[in-house]
């Protein structure tokens, strides 16, 4: 656990940096407006959150983690199960918790306000998957960390869903699309770029379909998955039909009191 920032940190890059190779290699879109731009701004609100985050809420996860191991806090705390099976039972529950939380976010008009931030960027790729307003990352970080203080999540488990979740939210928002042949087995698991544009779609009802940030299962259970859009994936007008334009999506100051205009 000592190594935590670093384990956060290199997968973080790693990812990052893999995503942005093949969307240069092999982009599966072409986008609107200056990626040059888009990624000062996108990129500028992934360090204002973090540090923002940081001041709101300075004792990380994995700490209350840990300490509700010592205290005994929390079901898994509490009643006796193998810890391999109280691991999966963790990441199970904690990635179900956010994809309500996601839907949430898009159904109380104030949350939206926030999370549109997200979805307005005009292009997806991977900066999109981290272009998060830091109060929807602060909240974000309250509700897990009442998830995992109730639930009595192991610090190595909330390490491997923090890790997990910010990795397959750069891989699910890349500029990329997987060959058929491994697209279609991989849907019956994960997110895929493909299905993930869906509910980036400037249509209502594509919008509020494909939640998930990791895996597809509660989408097929809470009845949200929506397997292909009225465009073809290559034609599919992404981002808010309310900003249209570049300017609004690259300044940093622009997405940061973008919630607290009215538009
Ligand atoms: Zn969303």
């Amino acid at each position: 656990m000592t190594n935590e920032v670093w384990w956060r940190l290199g997968f973080f890059l790693s990812i990052l940096v893999i995503m942005m190779l093949i969307e240069w290699r092999m982009p599966a879109r072409t986008a609107p407006i200056k990626n040059r731009k888009r990624w000062f701004a996108n990129f500028g609100l992934v360090f204002a959150s973090s540090v923002i985050a940081r001041l709101a809420v300075p004792v990380g996860l994995t700490a209350v983690a840990l300490y509700n191991q010592q205290h005994g806090i929390g079901l898994f705390n509490i009643i006796d199960l193998p810890s391999f099976l109280v691991i999966v039972l963790s990441l199970i529950l904690l990635d179900i918790i956010i994809y309500w939380q996601h839907r949430l976010f898009h159904r109380v008009p104030i949350l939206w306000r926030l999370h549109k931030v997200h979805h307005a960027d005009a292009h997806i790729d991977a900066s999109t998957g981290l272009r998060f307003h830091p109060i929807e990352i602060v909240l974000s970080i309250l509700v897990k960390l009442v998830a995992v203080s109730l639930l009595g999540v192991p610090a190595i488990a909330v390490l491997i869903f923090e890790i997990a979740l910010n990795g397959l939210a750069m891989f699910n928002h890349a500029n990329i699309r997987l060959p058929p042949a491994i697209e279609k087995p991989a849907r019956l698991i994960l997110m895929t770029q493909i299905l993930h544009r869906i509910h980036h779609s400037q249509r209502g009802s594509e919008t509020n379909s494909n939640y998930g940030f990791s895996v597809i299962w509660w989408d097929w259970i809470f009845g949200s998955y929506k397997g292909a859009a009225q465009k073809p994936d290559n034609e599919l007008d992404i981002g808010l039909k309310e900003y249209p334009s570049a300017k609004q999506n690259a300044s940093l100051w622009g997405l940061l009191v973008m919630p607290f205009r009215n538009k």
